[in-house]
């Protein structure tokens, strides 16, 4: 920690409330520090504990929903995570296109269990074509689900600058693509049991932690919004997986629920959404 942390930055926030404050800490003197109280009345605890805090405790907090944590890592970790609010777009796509990848193996592995028989599950060239589809329908599903709650969080703040616009929908990407290291740990786990509830556990999960970072975004710059915001991102998942899997038959990582109407009178078979 240095005393540049958070002297003259106004867009630090206590992880408890949310509420503004312009530094984490006071430095006293070369050795000591003196933790920063929330200004807000019904508050009053300290703005940020997890800066006194080792990595793998905000980690654990992290997965366990608590909205501290996420504020931490989303609005006050600058110093240890640079990227949070300025982001090239370079890095941007290499970061997206890894996490992508990381989730097109899961599908295609679904697929695969799903179906012996799928024709757009082959060994040879078939696997390769397929990998690639999966890839690509990866990076737009992330990426419909971002830009769209960027415009609606957009359109829901009352803040025009153009600085704070980049910021916020920086912080959106992260709180679409940080959970989505977990897909590491459910490749792990797929080697141990290949199963469809392990799958779509771990596809709950991410979406969960996505759901809570976005809407704790959200709220900062539309107060109101957050579970709005959260529900527009999963609507928009949903829709686009119902009309992706029509199109190129692309399974379903985690929740799957069976829609009850036919789509034509020819076509008889019922589509399914993809919850998350
Ligand atoms: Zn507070």
């Amino acid at each position: 920690m240095s005393a540049k942390d958070g002297e003259k930055d106004p867009s630090f926030v206590c992880v408890h409330c949310g509420a503004p404050c312009t530094a984490l800490f006071r430095k006293l003197s070369a050795s000591s520090i003196k933790a920063t109280t929330c200004v807000n009345e019904r508050c009053q605890q300290v703005v940020d504990p997890y800066i006194e805090r080792e990595w793998l405790l905000v980690a654990i907090d992290w997965i366990l929903l608590r909205p501290e944590a996420y504020r931490h890592v989303l609005f006050n970790a600058k110093k240890e995570f640079p990227m949070l609010e300025s982001v090239s777009w370079g890095r941007a796509l290499q970061l997206t296109i890894a996490s992508c990848f990381l989730h097109a193996y899961l599908q295609y592995e679904a697929a695969k269990r799903n179906s012996e028989t799928d024709a757009t599950i082959q060994e040879g060239g078939g696997r390769k074509t397929s990998m690639i589809l999966l890839i690509v329908a990866s990076i737009l599903d992330l990426m419909i689900r971002w830009w769209g709650v960027s415009l609606f969080v957009a359109a829901s703040s009352k803040s025009r600058q153009a600085q704070k616009v980049k910021i916020i929908t920086t912080r959106l990407f992260w709180s679409f693509l940080l959970p989505t290291a977990f897909h590491v740990t459910s490749i792990f786990v797929l080697i141990w049991e290949n199963s469809k509830t392990t799958g779509a556990l771990g596809s709950l999960l991410v979406t969960g932690w996505q759901c809570l970072a976005v809407s704790l975004v959200a709220d900062d710059v539309a107060p109101g919004y957050g579970k709005v915001t959260a529900a527009v991102g999963l609507a928009l998942g949903i829709l686009w997986r119902l009309v992706f899997s029509q199109i190129a038959a692309v399974p379903c990582l985690g929740f799957e629920v069976d829609l009850f109407f036919p789509l034509s009178e020819q076509n008889k078979s019922w589509p399914s959404i993809c919850l998350t």
